[in-house]
């Protein structure tokens, strides 16, 4: 596929949405993959102790391997913490493994909690990694990690799933997000909504996305990822679905979405507060 034009600066998105299932793990998986694809660096932390987008991008993420636990906890560096991904050599994930569980806890009394991956993200680009995008895959909470998360990020993604009760939940992220605006990471912009698991053959489907592009206007992609079973069998292989099965339905919306994401800046969406929902 055709090569993107590189972003002026370093793009740090965190894929966050604390309802769980909504495609958080799959839109980070692929939609790295598909800018990877498409010619640019990125790398993925997994900051969910289930470590499911380190499987799906078939990095090592056994117990005690070197990943974004140790990074927050301060024991190893950004450069100590990455692998790459063996399908596709622009692909860079921090794995996220088992013992990420406890740090929820441990953090609380760390000096400088909410900024512990930001100032790791920073030292790695003193380091002089020629990473264009940095994707985090938050956990289904709203708690220290992807509070770390919202912190170390310019831009949020929130993938909606087009089912019932699409929005609920919606409104207390951004609230939450306003509060790390105002107190934290005053840069931060929910800059992308993605739909994820359309059913065209649902009315509901439709429904839902209206509502989201009624409430988020130019925030929402144009690409809207379809419901489909090889996007769910490709992490069982260690896999992305542009990997797994690069013609099909899923693996193509995934490149186009990625292609909206690379061609958007930042400031797409003005305050969102979460009035209304
Ligand atoms: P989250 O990270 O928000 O918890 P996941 O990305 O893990 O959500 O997705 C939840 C489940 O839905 C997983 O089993 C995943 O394989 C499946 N899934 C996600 N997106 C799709 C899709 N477009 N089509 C079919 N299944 C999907
Ligand atoms: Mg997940």
């Amino acid at each position: 596929s055709l090569t993107l034009p590189k972003p002026k600066e370093q793009r740090i998105i965190t894929i966050a949405n604390q309802k769980g299932g909504v495609g958080k793990t799959t839109t980070t998986v692929n939609l790295a993959a598909a800018l990877a694809l498409q010619g640019m660096r990125v790398l993925v932390i997994d900051l969910d102790p289930q470590g499911n987008a380190s499987t799906a991008l078939g990095v090592e993420h056994t117990s005690g391997t070197p990943s974004s636990y140790e990074l927050l906890i301060g024991e190893i560096s950004v450069k100590e913490a990455i692998q790459q991904s063996p399908h596709n050599e622009r692909l860079l994930c921090i794995p996220a493994t088992i013992d990420l569980a406890g740090a929820e806890i441990e953090l609380v009394s760390m000096v400088a909690r909410e900024n512990r991956l930001k100032n790791a993200v920073h030292e790695a680009n003193l380091a002089g990694y020629d990473i264009d995008f940095v994707m985090i895959d938050c956990p289904p909470s709203l708690g220290l990690l992807t509070v770390n998360a919202l912190v170390a990020a310019k831009e949020v993604l929130i993938p909606i799933q087009c089912e019932y009760y699409a929005l609920e939940g919606v409104g207390q992220l951004l609230r939450n997000i306003g509060l790390v605006q105002s107190h934290l990471n005053q840069e931060l912009r929910v800059s992308t909504v993605i739909l994820t698991m359309y059913d065209g053959r649902t009315k509901l489907a439709d429904q839902v996305a209206d509502e989201v592009r009624n409430h988020f206007g130019d925030a929402v992609l144009k690409s809207v990822i379809p419901r489909s079973v090889k996007v769910s069998e490709a992490p069982g292989y260690g896999m992305t679905v542009l990997d797994y099965d690069p013609g099909s339905r899923g693996a193509l919306s995934y490149l186009d979405a990625g292609r909206e994401l690379a061609a958007r800046t930042v400031a797409t969406v003005g305050a969102t507060d979460g009035r209304g929902l």
